[in-house]
């Protein structure tokens, strides 16, 4: 088995571990793998082992990789997840070639998705991020803008919200984690309450899946826990 057939087969223990602890069903949390910086023989190995939900960052990058897949792994169609920052003059070729963003976080990028998602496609997925620790350095949207925008982009004809994604501030201690991520599903439960109906919750990263799970993430985003250290050029 390759590593990273093997290092999925762990992380989809440590998803199940952490749901059935939480009593959830393992199958509410999809594993999204983050192959960013990875070249697409990385993204072929990690098919192979039968993952299918991709995760990118870098725009030029991802198009590069989308590109290059349907050749290595034929037949074999695969889920794009858009989680990076985003630029409002890039948004077409997200709208074009991804299933999901995640990283929306203001109205005026959701206007321009739903603009640009070609009409042969169905409508774009889209989790609105929050910056939930509030530091001012981390991009989403702030806890008291988010009904507003919420309502807003929940209104437009091709795109559909699904939920919240947010990346808390970094730590080594579960009970912190824990609290951040009951906070997100928090804001998610209030806008559950009135009226949007969404299902997902984009939460939890390698170093803190469990507590993510826990709090009920309904998607993690693992990266290097796959695949290994980054390395930027
Ligand atoms: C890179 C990245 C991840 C994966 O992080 P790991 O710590 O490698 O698991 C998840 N979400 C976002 C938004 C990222 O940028």
């Amino acid at each position: 088995m390759s590593s990273i057939a093997q290092h999925l087969q762990h992380v989809q223990q440590q998803i199940a571990q952490a749901a059935g602890q939480a009593g959830r069903a393992p199958s509410s949390v999809q594993l999204l793998a983050v192959s960013k910086t990875f070249g697409p023989e990385a993204v072929a190995e990690a098919v192979a082992a039968g993952q299918r939900a991709f995760g990118e960052n870098y725009l030029q990058e991802a198009l590069d990789k989308i590109a290059a897949l349907p050749a290595l792994v034929p037949d074999t169609p695969l889920q794009w997840h858009f989680i990076g920052p985003i630029q409002s003059n890039k948004t077409r070729p997200i709208a074009e070639h991804f299933d999901w963003v995640h990283s929306v976080d203001r109205l005026k990028i959701a206007q321009r998705l739903s603009e640009q998602r070609p009409e042969e496609l169905g409508p774009l997925n889209i989790c609105l991020q929050v910056n939930i620790s509030a530091e001012a350095s981390k991009s989403g949207l702030g806890p008291e803008e988010l009904p507003e925008v919420a309502a807003q982009v929940a209104q437009l004809p091709r795109l559909r919200l699904r939920g919240l994604m947010a990346i808390p501030a970094p730590s080594d201690e579960m009970k912190q984690q824990r609290a951040a991520f009951a906070a997100v599903r928090g804001l998610y439960e209030q806008l559950r309450a009135g009226g949007l109906a969404m299902d997902t919750l984009s939460m939890g990263m390698s170093a803190d899946l469990e507590a993510a799970v826990a709090e009920g993430a309904t998607i993690v985003r693992v990266g290097s826990a796959i695949f290994g250290a980054r390395h930027y050029a």
